[in-house]
């Protein structure tokens, strides 16, 4: 995939110069300098020969066929060489010249005529706006970056070329190999989906890192990664995300949504591992490409010193390892040349006189032990020891083993050396126990994620028909906001369980309605105006018995009619109550990238202030679905304390899917909730009592 920008046989570099200091001489030189094995051709119509190599007017005078050309001439001249590169049929070309979309309308204009001209040449492109690309097993450094990585397992791709070219610095400096190296610039053809579906059939790549702002294309994108990251880890860090997609809203989940929730449940839902900052991208990225992933979550730490042991046993505690508990006969072996002040038990606090002997000794140990899964060392430079023996030591006893094996060696000048030492021979080395601890927990998740059966999608019978008729009866009355009627009938059609109800427009008609249903009932205004009702005083629960229901009437009434004057009243809702339910809240939203989410959390009032909701782009699987109920801090209420009754989740669970499913089936749908959903006990299921539906043509 995309062979000819990674392995191409020749190359012709447009726009080369003989200038020193010209972006121009400086990709020309990378290629050369850096032994790229196979034809190079440099394109100016002004020189016989740069570099030492020949070169010629253009690419058609090119005699032979080429792979890939780099283009490096001002924005005005880039047309021309595309068509060059049709008639001269190149199919891969970087455009390194910048002054396309990131100036503005006009330069966006001239990158989308190029684009349509590419395509209908059957070009793919990388850029433009971008630094280049290198891939190290072909020795091929086209880009004008200052330096060539060494090899490794880390791919990587950015949308900024400053973060490469800090990236390649700060690789060469920690001694990290990369397989390839791809700036994306304007991302005018090639994305990162497609970058990383490269990477997936790359052998030399085994960890795939990426800096995005923005994602082209997000069901594409989450498609490939799903696919990828089964094979291979994608560790992303994502800047720029606003919450543009909270404007304008006028439900709860509206309110609450917003892209960072998109990109959090899109990453989440693809298996790709979110990094929060540059440290955490590095130290995953190291980890991932130089250790075996842990087996299970069953981590032994080893320290000279008690307080780093307890920062990393706290780290430890709040992911999802923990503290293995050491077995009688390793701590009895342990206790058989530690000196008696030592701690056999986790974390194994050797002491700081420990010499790199007692490192080693502790470190063969607990190797040994089949409970423990992962190892983490830690080190303080005293006066005893000699970091770099301990180093040496590690590093020795590493190679027989197929645990992961994490360092932390605190400090900087006493320790640089042993970490030098580590990082030549793949050994993680971090400067705070923290950071070690992230990293392994981020490849216990994505192990754990490898082992999760194929998801499962259900389907429900839906009335489509019906739903098409509420909504274009709706636009046909210029309206967006479904009225509550209306709202109901959606969810009926897609099999929600809903309260008995029936409008009243007199006091009489109220009370034949509460019989009919039975009491205790709920009555609320029925009015297209009012959004909040119970805020309104719009809402009475509780009601049992006639005269109830006439005061309720009243006072409904007489409440909208004071507090909001001009609301136009239906009439009275009269409902079936439904006892001892737990409120949820569920909701729809479109995000422009990934299209429609689903929200869930615990309902009431206070759904606004606590945020505790979880997203998750549609269509939802049933494990999906499970995963958003349970990843709410609220979720313990649902399962019942002090007694009380659980609530039921499968419910909760089928009401999810079938809000998917409406989501998928109906685009126009831009914002909508049921709030709440009474969750009632377990095996008596969850009745809609409230729904808002918003809708565009
Ligand atoms: P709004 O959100 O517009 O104020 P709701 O219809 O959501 O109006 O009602 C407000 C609250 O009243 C709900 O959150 C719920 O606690 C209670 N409620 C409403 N309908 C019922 C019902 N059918 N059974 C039991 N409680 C209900
Ligand atoms: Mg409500």
């Amino acid at each position: 995939m995309l062979e000819h920008f990674f392995n191409p046989s020749s190359i012709a570099v447009v726009g080369a110069s003989q200038n020193p200091g010209k972006i121009g001489y400086d990709i020309l030189n990378n290629i050369i300098r850096y032994g790229f094995k196979g034809a190079v051709y440099p394109i100016n119509p002004k020189a016989k020969e740069i570099l030492g190599r020949e070169a010629f007017p253009d690419l058609v005078s090119v005699p032979s066929q080429i792979d890939l050309a780099i283009v490096a001439l001002p924005s005005p001249a880039v047309m021309e060489v595309i068509e060059q590169c049709g008639r001269k049929k190149v199919d891969s070309v970087v455009i390194i010249t910048a002054g396309f979309k990131e100036i503005g309308p006009e330069g966006g204009r001239l990158e989308q005529a190029l684009a349509a001209r590419a395509r209908e040449l059957g070009l793919r492109v990388v850029g433009p706006n971008c630094l280049g690309i290198i891939d190290t097993a072909s020795a091929l450094n086209a880009s004008f970056a200052a330096g060539m990585p060494l090899d490794g397992h880390i791919g990587f791709f950015s949308q900024s070329g400053a973060m490469c070219v800090a990236i390649l610095d700060w690789a060469l400096g920690e001694n990290v190999g990369f397989s390839r190296f791809v700036s994306l610039g304007n991302k005018m053809d090639i994305s990162e989906t497609q970058i990383m579906l490269s990477m997936e059939h790359d052998k030399n790549t085994r960890v795939i890192l990426g800096y995005l702002e923005s994602i082209e294309g997000g069901p594409l994108f989450m498609k490939a990664a799903r696919q990828v990251s089964k094979k291979k880890p994608i560790i992303i860090i994502k800047s720029g995300t606003t919450s543009a997609g909270a404007k304008a809203a006028s439900s709860h989940t509206g309110a609450l949504a917003g892209s960072e929730h998109a990109y959090n449940a899109a990453f989440k839902q693809s298996g790709i591992i979110r990094a929060e900052s540059m440290q955490s991208l590095f130290g995953y990225a190291v980890a991932f490409a130089n250790q075996s992933l842990p087996k299970g979550p069953s981590l032994a730490i080893i320290t000279n010193s008690g307080g780093p042991g307890i920062l990393a046993a706290d780290a430890c505690e709040k992911s999802s390892l923990h503290l293995s508990p050491i077995r009688k006969e390793t701590a009895d072996e342990l206790r058989s040349f530690l000196p008696p002040t030592a701690s056999v038990y986790n974390p194994v606090d050797i002491i700081g006189d420990a010499p790199a002997e007692r490192y080693d000794r502790t470190l063969e140990v607990i190797l040994r032990d089949h409970a423990i899964h992962a190892v983490l060392i830690l080190l303080a430079p005293t006066a005893a020891q000699d970091p770099d023996a301990v180093a040496r030591g590690i590093v020795r006893l590493a190679k027989d083993s197929d645990k992961p094996i994490m360092t932390a060696f605190m400090g900087q000048k006493k320790v640089k050396g042993a970490r030098k030492i580590l990082q030549d021979h793949a050994i993680p080395s971090y400067e705070y126990p923290e950071d070690a601890i992230a990293a392994l927990d981020a490849m216990l998740c994505y192990r754990r994620a490898q082992e999760e059966p194929e998801r499962q999608y259900q389907h429900f019978e839906a009335d489509r028909g019906s739903v098409r008729q509420v909504f274009s009866s709706v636009i046909g009355q210029h309206r967006h906001d479904l009225i509550e009627k209306e709202a109901r009938e959606v969810l009926k059609a897609y099999g929600f369980r809903l309260p008995e109800n029936h409008i009243a427009r007199t006091t009489k008609e109220a009370v034949q309605a509460a019989s009919k249903i039975g009491y205790p009932v709920v009555m609320k205004i029925a009015s297209p105006d009012v959004l909040h009702k119970s805020d309104m005083g719009g809402v009475r629960v509780k009601l049992e018995n006639d005269s109830m229901v006439e005061d309720a009437f009243f006072d409904i009434t007489a409440n909208i009619q004071l507090r909001q004057p001009d609301a136009r009243i239906l009439g009275v809702m009269v409902q079936e109550m439904i006892p001892r339910g737990k409120e949820v809240i569920l909701g729809i939203t479109r995000d422009i990238q990934f299209g429609p989410m689903i929200m869930f959390g615990l309902g009431g009032i206070y759904v606004e202030v606590l945020k505790d909701v979880a997203f998750r782009i549609a269509p939802l699987s049933v494990e999906e679905a499970d995963a958003m109920i349970r990843e709410i801090r609220a979720f313990p209420l649902l399962r019942g304390v002090r007694g009380e009754a659980p609530a039921d989740i499968k419910g909760i669970r089928e009401a999810l899917l079938r809000l998917s499913q409406l989501a998928m089936d109906f685009p126009e749908i831009i914002e909508g909730d049921i709030n709440p959903l009474l969750v009632c006990p377990d095996g008596q299921g969850a009745v809609a009592v409230d729904a808002r539906i918003t809708i565009h043509e």
